[in-house]
């Protein structure tokens, strides 16, 4: 196995920045065809005087899961118009039919996230589900998106607890790549990490640290500050640079194990990866210093600490040894943790967690 890395072709960031998506279409194809979510078709294509007919570029609207039928949809709707560029503009199920519609017609895709909840734009993979929304599998495409267009002002007046739920999820990055470089286990590109996944992860885990809170208030008060542009880079490209090109391990397992207890499913997935991250440092043997650091950052910026916070305040140990198997099937990257992991480690992992962040809660009252 060799080292290896996998970038999108271009990221654009900054307020106002949906104004480069013509010209990036120009640039890319001749024929341009867009992919919004509803959201984005209702409330935020018109707020911008782009009169995307006029430009000859027309838009489909999701129609809101990521599965076959939305494909062939899509696959037709490609065809009719000749596209040979895609834009998909819109949460993550948008962004995901859109790379996988795109993959398979040929052509290159355009990624415009309209929120900041998670690090899928910048990857080049894709869940797919089926039409009533169960899990299907995880499509990985030939290159990453040609190009990533974040507008902040578009991501400044979506809802705080998606960027507080990105934060989560970029949370996971730099202890997931840290376990794969000490155990030398494959990255999600299929090679050994290279000294720039290593080090875009550490940058991502900083950022968070240094301006998480800063950005969460300015999310609030919908406000575009320096900090809100730092932690939107690391919540997109950051943390989806970190977790291709570094690799994944425990917090995701556990976020994929905690998927199949219904409780937590009204819960985002940075929320649930955000409480893995928790577990993955009592599974670890983490340092105290190291643990209180990250248990404060998730108390200040309003991620979970407990599992009551993800719905699972009255789970049994039953329920959770369910969880604590899912995360250690053996395809899961909790296997890139050294020595053996079982899930009797990982629900004593989970419950130690709960317990620490009852006990801060009671002593800190937040
Ligand atoms: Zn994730």
């Amino acid at each position: 196995m060799f080292k290896k890395a996998v970038f999108p072709g271009k990221y654009i960031q900054g307020v106002g920045a949906i104004s480069e998506l013509p010209a990036l279409i120009d640039l890319l194809g001749k024929h341009g065809l867009i992919l919004a979510s509803p959201t984005v078709h209702d409330k935020v294509l018109p707020e911008y005087n782009v009169d995307w007919s006029d430009r000859g570029i027309p838009i489909e609207v999701f129609h809101g899961e990521c599965c076959e039928d939305e494909l062939s949809r899509l696959a037709a709707a490609i065809t009719q118009t000749h596209a040979d560029v895609l834009v998909g503009m819109g949460g993550g199920k948008t962004i995901d039919t859109a790379k996988i519609a795109a993959d398979r017609a040929g052509i290159p895709v355009i990624i415009v996230p309209t929120i900041a909840s998670t690090d899928a734009p910048c990857s080049g993979c894709a869940v797919l589900y089926s039409k009533d929304g169960v899990f299907d599998s995880v499509c990985y495409q030939k290159s990453n998106p040609a190009a990533v267009l974040v507008d902040l002002g578009i991501i400044a007046a979506a809802p705080t607890r998606f960027l507080v739920a990105g934060m989560g999820d970029a949370l996971s990055t730099w202890f997931e790549a840290r376990s794969c470089e000490r155990t030398q286990s494959a990255n999600e590109c299929g090679g050994y990490s290279t000294r720039a996944g290593l080090s875009i992860a550490k940058l991502c885990y900083e950022t968070l640290l240094s301006h998480g809170v800063a950005a969460k208030i300015a999310s609030e008060k919908r406000l575009v500050t320096p900090a809100l542009d730092h932690i939107v880079e690391a919540n997109t490209l950051l943390s989806g640079l970190g977790f291709e090109s570094a690799g994944l391990a425990s917090a995701h397992a556990i976020h994929n194990g905690l998927t199949a207890l219904a409780e937590t499913h009204s819960f985002y997935h940075g929320e649930k990866v955000a409480f893995g991250v928790l577990s993955g440092l009592q599974l670890t043997d983490a340092s105290a210093d190291e643990t209180t650091t990250v248990y404060s950052f998730c108390e200040h910026v309003g991620l979970p600490t407990t599992l009551a916070d993800i719905g699972l305040g009255n789970a049994d140990r039953r329920q959770l040894m369910v969880a604590a198997e899912k995360a250690c099937a053996p395809n899961q990257p909790i296997h890139h943790e050294a020595g053996v992991i079982t899930p009797g480690k990982v629900l004593d992992a989970m419950l130690a967690a709960d317990a620490l962040g009852q006990e801060r809660r009671k002593r800190t009252g937040r």
